[in-house]
């Protein structure tokens, strides 16, 4: 069964007030039993959208601190999730994550198996280049113009850009707006697949060496468990934080091959640099540098077909950061904590309640 959710923070309220979850608006509980495919998102959308337009242009808000009533405007300046929520959510408008990138040029290789990749670097100059927003929109717009449910295929396949309800929203640049959220990307990406070339190793053993790590009482939650049987299946993206930043080296270096371990050294300095709660320009464009080496050693070590378009957002994650500010500004963290609430709740009829009141909305409309 899965629900998908949507939530919002206010942008103008200070980092450490955003994320709190008295805070996080609670936007939309998409149903299951399965998720919505593609672009069917959208009638769940529309109505969000009818209401961003309501608050781009302008709403008075009654009832205020100084008991007296101000107008207030609102936009949505960063949409931040996975890969297969930002297909359907701004993808929806988007070009496919899987066939082309939706901030470069970077169109992906398909192999004997008909799997993408984006690997090949030789002629990153060429691609490295941000999408125009206006071409985008008009494919989009053309996308929604198509009269049958065949010309619509055939422009997805053609052009892979589907309509969003999203452009309805005059401000809405699809292409900087959309941020693959980093801890989907950085943690539970390519941590993860440098650990499944550890399958081999003797995960006991490093247990036994996290254990003789003594680290401060505030680093957040600790890996305690390696040795679950498979691996490191049950670690949430925070402890894949921690296991990166604090413990990766120190308990694998020796258990690694040489290339492995320029492909790690690269990734631990890009995540020191981009987990830091201030970052300079100079120190978005080293960890830049560490990351492209790095996705360049991934490529020679083990083949184009592993350059996933996971692995190929890490490219544009500094030009995120330039946008919004340090990652820990725009990760997903607290969304993770959010769900579990949600989660909770559902053992009290809340899902329940919410569903019904969810169902009224829509017939309302
Ligand atoms: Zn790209």
């Amino acid at each position: 069964y899965s629900v998908g959710i949507i939530y919002g923070v206010i942008c103008n309220l200070p980092r450490n007030e955003r994320f709190k979850l008295s805070n996080i608006l609670t936007i939309a509980l998409i149903p299951g039993p399965n998720e919505s495919s593609l672009h069917y998102i959208n009638h769940y959308l529309a109505l969000i959208v009818d209401q961003l337009l309501e608050l781009w242009n302008g709403i008075e808000l009654s009832g205020t601190y100084e008991n007296t009533n101000k107008p207030i405007r609102a936009a949505v300046i960063c949409c931040s999730c996975d890969i297969p929520a930002a297909r359907k959510l701004c993808l929806c408008g988007y070009i496919s994550v899987y066939v082309a990138c939706h901030r470069c040029l970077k169109k992906a290789q398909f192999n004997d198996q008909n799997q993408p990749n984006f690997g090949r670097f030789d002629n990153i100059d060429k691609w490295f280049v941000e999408r125009d927003i206006n071409q985008v929109r008009k494919n989009a717009q053309e996308w929604l113009e198509c009269k049958t449910k065949d010309a619509k295929s055939l422009h997805i396949r053609d052009i892979s850009v589907h309509w969003s309800e999203m452009y309805r929203l005059s401000y809405f640049d699809s292409v900087r707006f959309l941020i693959i959220d980093p801890i989907h990307c950085l943690f539970l990406g390519i941590a993860k697949w440098i650990v499944l070339q550890l399958r081999t190793i003797n995960t006991k053993r490093m247990q036994n060496r996290t254990k003789l790590i003594k680290v401060p009482a505030d680093i957040g939650r600790i890996p305690y468990r390696i040795d679950t049987g498979e691996g490191f299946s049950g670690f949430t993206a925070d402890q894949w934080k921690n296991f990166i930043l604090v413990y990766a080296t120190t308990i694998t270096w020796d258990l690694l091959r040489e290339s492995d371990r320029a492909i790690l050294a690269n990734f631990v300095h890009a995540c020191d640099i981009l987990v830091c709660r201030t970052i300079s320009i100079n120190g978005l464009e080293e960890a830049h540098k560490w990351l492209l080496t790095m996705i360049k050693l991934i490529e020679q070590n083990y083949g184009p077909e592993k350059i996933s378009p996971n692995l190929h957002l890490y490219l544009h994650i500094c030009h995120c950061a330039l946008d919004y500010g340090p990652l820990y500004a725009f990760w997903c963290f607290s969304y993770e904590r959010m769900n579990g609430l949600l989660d909770k709740y559902n053992k009290n009829q809340f899902t329940f309640k919410y569903f019904h009141l969810l169902k009224t909305i829509i017939k309302t409309k």
